[in-house]
């Protein structure tokens, strides 16, 4: 049986990232940039006001003070959007609103809060230095630099300072769309009464949310009978819509199990099946047709896990992260009690996190842990992986693996 690195690493050996594509800036969001950006222009690219008030030569405001105002002739003004008609005369002040540019001849802006007005005189009660509240052109971005790298996740500010810059495209790695598939004939959608023997199917709502979290597409394609044709066929049509396809169920070695025999039908290469943890051993990865499918158990817990540790990573792959930021992120905890694996397989545990000034402490999340108690994911914020005879003693450090966020694509 493989270890969990061992799978791990099969799983992410076998994908790869997905072609460019071109999306609306706004699009963007959430993906991973598959160009540097550069600027065409500067930005600012013109001398702007950062301040209403008045564009003024500093030499005409040196030495005002509300004892000593001084008195310049208002020879216009100048609004956002618009450029003054002529240059700022000697003796004189162009009234300049935010973002305007300022008028040839003004070197300083002084703000309206330091002026009086007059009829067309400004009186003006604070001096300034030459540049004051003048936002320089090319001062936050210079025409010609990279400003947005190769590689990077685009979030909200990787957007903006595209549009910024005029871009109203950008190249970016596709998106993963990701069908999501349930198999058993006990299986029912919510909204639909229950029959004797029949369950709630949970585990394609709970995976297709892991899938937008882990900033993908998902494509849910229903509930699959227990049959080999009927799953050869759900498997044949995930495939053709979907970048990777996840199932649930099905995976075992009953005899109503046929995922594996279904890509096995259809010319699947099977990288592995079955997995030394704890829970969800039984897991198939397969490659079809240049997809990868991946058999999760049908127990919702472990379904859950395994997306976290195999599914997720090789989403983040296929997405276009570096190698580095494929897997969860970790933080380093206190346990609270003491935890212990007395079984052969890698053991995950699910744990609660609390803060006690700047330490986290962790503690075996609240009801059972088996595999089947959905309900105990409630109040999961990171899993604890325990290797087989580990004990670990009340108040040592352990690694949690943090749950994803509600940041939708970390
Ligand atoms: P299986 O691996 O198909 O034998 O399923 C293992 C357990 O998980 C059984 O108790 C199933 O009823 C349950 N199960 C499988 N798929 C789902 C699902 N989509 N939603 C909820 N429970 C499921
Ligand atoms: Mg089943």
């Amino acid at each position: 049986m493989l270890t969990v690195e061992q799978a791990r690493q099969t799983i992410l050996d076998a994908v790869a990232a997905l072609p460019a594509d071109t999306v609306p800036t706004a699009a963007a969001l959430g993906c991973v940039l598959s160009e540097d950006v550069t600027s065409d222009i500067n930005i600012p690219s013109f001398d702007n006001s950062a301040m209403d008030g008045y564009a003024v030569r500093a030499s005409d405001v040196a030495g005002a003070c509300a004892e000593r105002p001084l008195r310049l002739r208002c020879q216009g003004e100048v609004p956002a959007g618009s450029v003054a008609s002529s240059p700022l005369q000697v003796g004189c002040a162009l009234k300049i609103f935010t973002g305007a540019p300022v008028p040839p001849g003004a070197d300083a802006v002084v703000i309206q809060e330091d002026t009086r007005r007059e009829g067309d005189v400004v009186v003006v009660l604070d001096s300034e230095k030459t540049g004051a509240n003048i936002r320089r052109a090319g001062e936050d971005i210079g025409k010609g630099v990279v400003v947005l790298r190769r590689g990077s996740l685009c979030g909200a500010s990787h957007v903006g300072v595209a549009a910024s810059l005029g871009r109203a495209q950008l190249s970016v790695v596709r998106r993963p769309r990701v069908a999501v598939l349930a198999t058993g004939e006990e299986l029912v959608t919510p909204g639909k009464p229950l029959g004797p023997g029949q369950i709630y199917e949970s585990n394609s709502p709970t995976l297709a949310a892991l899938v937008r979290q882990a900033g993908c597409e998902s494509v849910t394609s229903g509930i699959v009978p227990d049959t080999l044709e009927a799953t050869q066929i759900a498997l044949t049509n995930a495939l053709v819509r979907a970048d990777a396809v996840i199932t649930s169920g099905g995976v075992s070695v009953g005899e109503y199990d046929f995922v594996k025999d279904g890509l096995a039908a259809l010319g699947a290469d099977t990288k592995l099946w079955k997995v030394a943890m704890k829970p969800g051993k039984p897991l198939v990865f397969s490659m079809c047709n240049g997809k990868p499918v991946f058999g999760l158990p049908g127990n919702p817990v472990s379904a859950f896990i395994t997306f976290l540790l195999f599914v997720w990573p090789a989403l983040q792959k296929m997405r276009g992260l570096a190698s580095d930021a494929l897997d969860l992120p970790t933080a380093n905890a206190v346990a609270e009690e003491p935890f212990g694996n007395k079984g052969d397989r890698r053991h995950f545990l699910r744990v609660g996190l609390r803060r006690e000034g700047d330490r986290l402490l962790a503690r075996a999340a609240g009801g059972r842990q088996q595999s089947h108690i959905l309900s105990g994911l409630l109040d999961t914020d990171g899993l604890i992986g325990l290797d087989p005879g580990a004990s670990v003693p009340a108040g040592s450090a352990v690694r949690v693996i943090l749950l994803p966020t509600l940041t939708p694509w970390r």
